[in-house]
């Protein structure tokens, strides 16, 4: 059987990070998608919102789990008892970035995780869940970056009512 896990800070899920999960099920068997407690980041959601916007975006991929993690990745893959990662590649700023951490993983894991890049589908080359935070604070319109339920959370963690209400 072969696994993977997606790891992230996923606040919140966009359709770039959905594209990669899609994709990534169809190569595994089984796909681990791992929100990462990152005590550094200030988050707009919790873990366990976000934990809850993956699972309600995913429920109709049933090999797809969604969990949460903190500490090393490499830590947390040999717990689970899986060798790949999952990471999603836009543009050549990610892939300087993401080039060093994969590296680091598989020195530091003794070879036991490799992580395999996904290039993004290009019409989410531009999306990033920071400029949909951006963008949703300013009440901007992100219905083509995040699925319904999403953007209507992000709303309202910015006190704004879904763009819906007002357009109606
Ligand atoms: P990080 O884990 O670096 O804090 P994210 O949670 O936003 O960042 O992203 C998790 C992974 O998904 C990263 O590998 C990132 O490059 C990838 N990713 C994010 N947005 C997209 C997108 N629009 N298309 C493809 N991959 C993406």
């Amino acid at each position: 059987m072969t696994a993977a896990i997606y790891p992230g800070s996923f606040d919140p899920v966009t359709y770039g990070h959905l594209d990669i999960i899609r994709r990534a099920a169809e190569i595994f068997d089984e796909l681990t998608v791992s929100v990462l407690n990152n005590k550094t980041k200030t988050p707009l959601f919790s873990v366990e919102e976000r934990v809850k916007m993956l699972e309600e975006a995913t429920k109709d991929l049933p090999n797809v789990t969604i969990d949460s993690f903190s500490g090393l990745l490499i830590d947390y893959a040999k717990e689970k008892n899986i060798h790949v990662a999952i990471r999603g590649l836009r543009a050549i700023t990610d892939f300087e970035y993401e080039l060093q951490i994969a590296q680091t993983n598989r020195k530091f894991s003794g070879g036991d995780l490799d992580t395999m890049f996904l290039t993004t589908s290009l019409e989410y080359a531009y999306l990033s869940s920071s400029t949909v935070k951006e963008i949703a604070s300013f009440n901007g319109d992100i219905s083509q970056c995040v699925p319904d339920f999403v953007a209507k959370l992000i709303y309202e963690k910015y006190g704004l009512k879904d763009r819906s209400y007002y357009e109606q």
